[in-house]
């Protein structure tokens, strides 16, 4: 029987990026939502043919069943920001991504940092170029159920960061206007700092909520200050701050010892009157298994409980202000 991912990743082939809420049921029933905005009637019923016939191949799938829509509300944005590089911003980005999609989020994933795109790798989705429809770009799906838009995908490696504002805002734009399907929340793994495209993201995108992301290092906890007083100058909700390579797990006996001593950002939370939100350790693994293109949190275990239940209180947070429903 074909897996839910591949009837997903089979669906969005198809449909262009049109489908959503891929459901299967007992029997080999397959259902989801066709975004048929913008389409003739003709084109419709193609692409309806298209979706069942490409589905129906798959191993298992008995039925196909297809409901139209042509409205959709746009996802909320969630951003990431750290006060400098290097701190594991886009690597907890990717991981909070995969473990809200675990938890059953529709979760999409934009990666606005210039400087260093880098989530097409940690997704291994580096060869797979998004497409367009109507102007717009397609999301890359990929293994995790996580949909991507890096701007990697627009720029050759290394010429961004010639960027000027304007420029930099409009690649911003392209990444979070585009085809999301039924993506409710989008992750945004921001460039470290406080620049061009930070404020294009405040001034522009509205976002819903910041996490903020931090080493236990005293310097870094400085540097978030900055980035944590940019969001809350433009009005945007801290969620939390995370405590990132806390502690080090020693890859031959597992013991977690404290180079960097323990609690810094937990008190520089608390400080500043902000939710702590969890710390990560600093693991091997989970710079290998990044480095290989599988999400740690995709996994089991310590990593992927602490990424779970980060993003479990980022979760109930998005509940408690939104409510469940939307
Ligand atoms: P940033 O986005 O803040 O620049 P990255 O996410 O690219 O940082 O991480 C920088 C490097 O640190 C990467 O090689 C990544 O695999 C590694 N890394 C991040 N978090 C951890 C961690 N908790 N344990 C081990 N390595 C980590």
């Amino acid at each position: 029987m074909a897996e839910l991912n591949e009837i997903e990743a089979v669906a969005a082939g198809a449909s262009e990026g049109r489908a959503s809420a891929v459901k299967l049921r007992d029997g080999g029933v397959v259902s989801l939502v066709l975004d048929v905005a913008g389409l003739e009637p003709l084109a419709r019923d193609r692409l309806e043919i298209a979706v069942k016939g490409a589905l129906l191949k798959l191993e298992g799938v008995s039925k196909v069943q297809v409901a139209m829509t042509a409205e959709r509300r746009p996802p909320r944005l969630i951003v990431v920001g750290s006060g400098k590089g290097g701190v594991g911003k886009s690597t907890f980005s990717a991981n909070l991504a995969v473990a809200l999609h675990r938890a059953g989020r529709k979760v999409g994933l934009v990666d606005a940092d210039i400087y260093g795109p880098s989530q097409p790798r940690l997704f291994d989705c580096e060869d797979v170029k998004p497409t367009a429809r109507d102007q717009k770009l397609v999301p890359v799906p990929n293994d995790y159920g996580v949909p991507i838009l890096s701007m990697g995908h627009l720029v050759q490696p290394g010429q961004a960061i010639a960027w000027r504002g304007p420029m930099a805002g409009n690649a911003l734009g392209q990444l979070i206007d585009a085809h999301w399907g039924d993506v409710t929340d989008i992750i945004v793994d921001l460039p470290p700092g406080t620049g061009d495209v930070q404020l294009s993201m405040l001034q522009k995108h509205k976002p819903a909520g910041a996490v903020i992301v931090s080493t236990p290092q005293d310097l870094a906890l400085m540097d978030a200050v900055r980035a944590i007083s940019l969001f809350e100058q433009g009005s945007v909700p801290i969620i939390g701050l995370i405590e990132n390579m806390a502690g080090y797990v020693c890859p031959h006996c597992g013991e977690l010892s404290d180079p960097f001593g323990i609690g810094g950002a937990e008190a520089a939370a608390k400080s500043m009157n902000l939710p702590f939100l969890g710390r990560v350790p600093l693991d091997m693994a989970i710079r290998k298994s990044s480095d290989a293109g599988v999400p740690p949190a995709s996994g089991e275990g310590l990593i992927a409980d602490a990424f779970g239940s980060i993003a479990a209180r980022i979760s109930t947070w998005i509940d408690n202000r939104f409510g469940k429903a939307g």
